[in-house]
C-alpha cells in the first residue's frame, strides 16, 4: 500500500525520455527485467520452479534441465509469447503507469513504431498486471470512513446515432437511468486513500449493499448519497447520507473523494479511449484505480520511477490471452499481430 520501490537497477531513469534511452540498450533492459522478475537473482524455471538450468548468454534464454525446455524472462508474465522487445514493453509499461489520462493504442503504436493492434493488445496485458488482488476490507473499527458511490459509464444518448439510440431505448425501456450505460460501483477508504471499483449488473439495493458488505468491514462509517439503494445499511454500518438534492457536503459526510475519482475516470475514457465497449470497461477501471491508488500524496511521495517499478514487479505471474480479451476461443496471440484482422476502435 505504501509501496516505495527499492530501485533494483543502477541509474534508474526518472523521466520517460531517460527510460526510452535506458531500455533501448537490450542488455540493460534484459538485466532490469530479470531483476524485477526474480529479485536478488533467484532465478527459477517458471514451469517447474527448480533452479537447475544453464544460461545461453548470446540468446538471453535459459534451458531447464528438469523440464528440458527453454524459458525466457517473459515466460509466465504478461509479456509471454509477445515478439515485441523488452525495450518496447518497458516503455509502454512506463507510459501506462504514468500518463495521467492513459494512452491510446494509436498513440502508443505511433510512438513505438508498431501496429495499432499490437499496441492495443499490449495495453490490455499491462492493465491485467495493474490489477490489485488485495483481499482485505476497507474501513474497520479503527479504520477511516469509507465513501461508497455508483455512476453510469457510456455514450451520451444525445450524441448517439438515431438508430442506435432507438435500439438502446427499446432495450432499457422501463429503466431510463441506464440508456445504454453501464453501472459502476466504487468505494474509497479515506484513511488509506485507496479506491476499488467494478462493474455491477444494476443499481438495485441488494447489489449495492452486497458490494459494500464484500468490500467494507462491518461497523465502519460508510458515507453515501441518498440513493435509495443504500437504505438498511444502518444495521451493519454506521451509515450517513448526504442528500445531493439539498447539499453536497455535510461536514465529514460527503462522497467527494469518489466524485473526484469518477471525474478522473470519465476524463480518461472520454479524452483518450473514446469508445469503450462494456466488455472492456473493467480493464479501464483497473488502470484508473492503479494510477489513483499509487498517485503521489503528501505522505507517500511516489515518483514515475516508483510507479513503473511497482508495475514491473506485478507483470510476473499475470497473463492475459487474446481469447480472454476478445471472448474468442482461439488464443492466436502467440503473435499479437495475428488474430481477427479487425481494427479495434481505440
Ligand atoms: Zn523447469
Amino acid at each position: 500500500m505504501c509501496f516505495k520501490s527499492t530501485i533494483l537497477f543502477m541509474d534508474a531513469p526518472e523521466t520517460l525520455l531517460k527510460a526510452i534511452a535506458y531500455f533501448s540498450d537490450p542488455q540493460r533492459a534484459f538485466e532490469a527485467a530479470v531483476e524485477f522478475r526474480w529479485p536478488g537473482g533467484n532465478i527459477t524455471c517458471p514451469r517447474c520452479e527448480q533452479a537447475k538450468f544453464s544460461f545461453i548468454k548470446t540468446r538471453r534464454i535459459w534451458f531447464c534441465y528438469v523440464c528440458k525446455k527453454q524459458f525466457t524472462v517473459k515466460v509466465g508474465t504478461v509479456m509471454e509469447d509477445s515478439p515485441l522487445g523488452l525495450d518496447k514493453w518497458m516503455v509502454a509499461i512506463w507510459m501506462l503507469a504514468n500518463c495521467k489520462n492513459g494512452i491510446s493504442s494509436y498513440e502508443l503504436a505511433k510512438n513505438l513504431g508498431i501496429r495499432q493492434q499490437s499496441a492495443w493488445f499490449m495495453l490490455h496485458r499491462i492493465r491485467e498486471a495493474m490489477r490489485d488482488n488485495a483481499d482485505f476490507k476497507f474501513g474497520g473499527e479503527d479504520g477511516g470512513p469509507v465513501e461508497s458511490d455508483e455512476t453510469f459509464i457510456g455514450p451520451n444518448p444525445r450524441k448517439m446515432h438515431k438508430s442506435r439510440r432507438a435500439q438502446v431505448q427499446a432495450r432499457d425501456e422501463g429503466d431510463k437511468q441506464y440508456l445504454g450505460k453501464t453501472p459502476v460501483f466504487g468505494v474509497l477508504d479515506r484513511d488509506l486513500r485507496q479506491v476499488r471499483s467494478k462493474i455491477i449488473p444494476n443499481v438495485k439495493r441488494e447489489t449495492l449493499q452486497n458490494e459494500i458488505l464484500n468490500q467494507v468491514h462491518r461497523g465502519s462509517k460508510v458515507y453515501t448519497d441518498s440513493a435509495v439503494g443504500y437504505d438498511h445499511l444502518r444495521k451493519e454500518f454506521v451509515h450517513e447520507v448526504v442528500n445531493h438534492a439539498k447539499e453536497y457536503v455535510n461536514g465529514q459526510v460527503h462522497t467527494q473523494g469518489m466524485d473526484n475519482f469518477w471525474s478522473l475516470l470519465k476524463r480518461t475514457l472520454r479524452g483518450t479511449y473514446v469508445a469503450v465497449e462494456p466488455f472492456h470497461l473493467d480493464h479501464y477501471l483497473t488502470e484508473q484505480v492503479f494510477r489513483y491508488n499509487n498517485r503521489a500524496t503528501k505522505d507517500n511521495k511516489l515518483t514515475d520511477t516508483d510507479r513503473f517499478a511497482l508495475l514491473m514487479s506485478q507483470v510476473a505471474g499475470k497473463r492475459l490471452t487474446y481469447a480472454q480479451l476478445t471472448g474468442k476461443d482461439t488464443d492466436s496471440l502467440h503473435h499479437p499481430e495475428a488474430g481477427t484482422g479487425q481494427e479495434e476502435p481505440f
